[in-house]
């Protein structure tokens, strides 16, 4: 890559994979050429690092890059290609690194504020892999890998709560540190993190490693704008809907691609192997 070293950011559901089945598709092919172009490939997404893991195994376009799991909560390193990061623990092959809170604290603070209120919740790690299968429709398999969580908390509100209670409770987590957040099937409770604040913390190691990186990022929805505010060259894919997400503002930085999911992941490849091979746009 002449005077140019990039690495690439991406999240996985509906970008890198297709949303409904989970296979990448075009994305394989795009993958091929980034690992020939010596173009690192950074997984980031929502998913445990339990997860991501079989996809970094199946798909990585370099068996050394890191993935950063649960929505910027924390990171993953392989032990064999990186030496110890800042505030790096090993964990099995890798080292994990936390950025947002620790899973432990993350879970008391969950639990003491509900009980400060009366309310009922069932967390994701309070439940079996059974348990956890009926309730999202995930297999018992990937059950038990979403189960494993390392540093954010999902969970249901059992029972009915009245708005009063719920501010309360969610007054309890802030005071104690955390966030919380509406996801598309429960609430999470999560540190201080997002995929931006991780995504930065990869590339400061890269850069560390190899000197300055240029960083690009593709994404699908906005839990991927912070990653796309840290980057020289961000991409969003086109959802299943044929639409772009109008949660992203259509401003200077983000380019919009014509393609849904893989199809838009692959395009973006394209244009950021031309991009850093010439230099210009
Ligand atoms: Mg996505």
């Amino acid at each position: 890559m002449d005077d140019y070293r990039w690495i690439l950011f991406t999240d996985l559901d509906g970008t890198l994979l297709d949303k409904e089945t989970y296979e990448p598709g075009p994305s394989l092919g795009a993958l091929g050429r980034c690992r020939d172009a010596d173009l690192p490939v950074i997984f980031c997404s929502s998913k445990t690092g339990a997860e991501i893991r079989l996809y970094h195994e199946r798909y990585a376009s370099h068996p050394g890059s890191p993935f950063i799991a649960e929505n910027g909560g924390g990171v993953f390193f392989p032990l064999d290609h990186w030496d110890e990061p800042p505030g790096g623990e090993r964990k099995e092959r890798f080292w994990k690194v936390t950025l947002g809170a620790r899973h432990e604290e993350v879970l008391r603070v969950l639990v003491e504020a509900a009980g400060s209120v009366g309310m009922n919740v069932r967390t994701f790690s309070g439940m079996t892999p059974e348990e956890l299968s009926r309730r999202t429709g995930l297999s018992l398999e990937e059950a038990r890998l979403a189960g494993q969580r390392d540093f954010d908390e999902p969970f249901w509100i059992d029972g009915n709560e009245d708005r009063e209670t719920f501010v309360a409770f969610e007054g309890t987590i802030e005071e104690g540190g955390m966030r919380l957040t509406r996801g598309g099937r429960c609430f999470h409770v999560h540190g201080a993190s997002d995929k931006g604040k991780a995504a930065q913390y990869v590339r400061q190691r890269y850069e560390e490693a190899v000197g300055d990186v240029w960083a690009a990022a593709v994404g699908d929805a906005a839990n991927d704008l912070p990653m796309f505010r840290i980057v020289d060259r961000a991409y969003l894919v086109k959802r299943d809907d044929d639409g772009h997400d109008p949660d992203i503002p259509r401003d200077g930085n983000i380019r919009f691609m014509p393609g849904v999911g893989p199809f838009g992941f692959s395009q973006a490849v394209d244009d950021l192997l031309l991009y850093s091979r010439d230099g210009s746009t």
